[in-house]
C-alpha cells in the first residue's frame, strides 16, 4: 500500500470514528449532550450533561502572557491609580512603562482586593546586578499582602533554598531555578488558592500555590504554611476571603510590567 492510500485509509477511518462518536454537525435549537448518562460524584451534573452551564467565553491575550479579556489589569504599562502604598498615595515610580521599586518606602499595594486567583507579573532585577546572597535583586510577590513569592536575582547568585526566586520564601524552594540573567524580564504565573479559616480562627484549609517561572513549574500545588516570616516558621491569622496583592520593598530597584489578576471562580463539583 503506498502512503497516499495509507493516509486516505485513515482518513476514513478517522471519519467513521468520529461519527461513531457523536461528533457531528448540531441542529438548530438541539443543545448538545445527553440526559440519560451516569450521574457525576456530587449527583448534579450527568456526564456530557445538556443542561449543565457552558464556561464564559474569555479572549486569551494576543500573545502568550498578555492579559485575556476578564483579567482584571492591574498595571499596563501607564500608571500607578490602582495602587497605594503602606501610608496612602504609592511612592513608586513608572519609568519607561516600568513600575520601579523604591527603596525604603514600603510595599506597593493594590487597591482592589482578591481570594483565589489566576496573578501574572513580570519584573527585572537591576542590570549590572549589585550585591550578592539575598540583597541582589530582591522583591516579592505578597499575596493577600503576606504570603510571599520569592522574587530574587539568584542567577548564578547562591542563597539559601527556599529564598530562591520562586520559593513560598521560607518554605518551599522552587522545583527548578529557570531564571534568566539580570536586565531580562522575568515572567511569573501564580495559581493562588486562598486559605479559609473557622469561627474559632483555625486553620480549616490552608492556601495552596502553583507558580510558573519563565513557563517552569516552579511549585506545583505547594501548601502554605503561613504569612512570609525570616528565621522562623511563618504562621497564619484569621482574615478575610479577599486581600491585596503587595510587591515586597527589600531596598532594590527591581521594575515590574504587565501586571493583570483573573479571580478564579469556584470549580463547579457537580
Ligand atoms: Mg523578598
Amino acid at each position: 500500500m503506498t502512503t497516499r492510500r495509507i493516509l486516505s485509509a485513515l482518513a476514513v477511518s478517522l471519519v467513521a470514528g468520529a461519527s461513531a462518536l457523536g461528533y457531528y454537525a448540531v441542529e438548530e435549537g438541539h443543545k448538545p449532550g445527553y440526559k440519560d448518562t451516569p450521574h457525576l460524584p456530587g449527583g448534579k451534573w450527568r456526564v456530557h450533561d445538556a443542561e449543565r452551564p457552558h464556561p464564559p467565553v474569555v479572549t486569551p491575550g494576543a500573545k502568550v502572557g498578555d492579559a485575556p479579556s476578564d483579567a482584571v489589569v492591574l498595571f499596563d504599562g501607564k500608571d500607578l491609580s490602582k495602587w497605594r502604598g503602606d501610608h496612602g498615595d504609592p511612592t513608586w515610580e513608572v519609568v519607561d512603562g516600568a513600575i520601579v521599586a523604591k527603596a525604603g518606602s514600603g510595599s506597593l499595594i493594590s487597591r482592589e482586593e482578591f481570594g483565589d486567583a489566576q496573578i501574572h507579573v513580570e519584573w527585572s532585577a537591576p542590570d549590572p546586578p549589585k550585591g550578592n546572597d539575598q540583597g541582589r535583586g530582591n522583591s516579592g510577590i505578597l499575596i493577600f499582602g503576606r504570603y510571599e513569592i520569592q522574587v530574587l536575582d539568584n542567577y548564578k547568585n547562591p542563597t539559601y533554598a527556599d529564598g530562591h526566586a520562586g520559593a513560598v520564601y521560607g518554605q518551599h524552594p522552587p522545583l527548578a531555578n529557570a531564571l534568566r540573567p539580570p536586565g531580562e524580564w522575568q515572567c511569573y504565573d501564580i495559581l493562588f488558592t486562598a486559605p479559609k479559616f473557622k469561627e474559632d480562627g483555625s486553620v480549616e484549609t490552608p492556601a495552596y500555590v502553583t507558580v510558573l517561572v519563565n513557563g517552569v513549574v516552579v511549585q506545583n500545588h505547594a501548601e502554605i504554611y503561613g504569612a512570609m516570616a525570616f528565621r522562623e516558621l511563618g504562621r497564619y491569622s484569621p482574615h478575610g476571603p479577599k486581600g491585596p496583592l503587595a510587591f515586597q520593598d527589600h531596598g532594590d530597584p527591581v521594575r515590574f510590567r504587565n501586571i493583570w489578576v483573573r479571580p478564579i471562580p469556584a470549580q463547579d463539583q457537580g
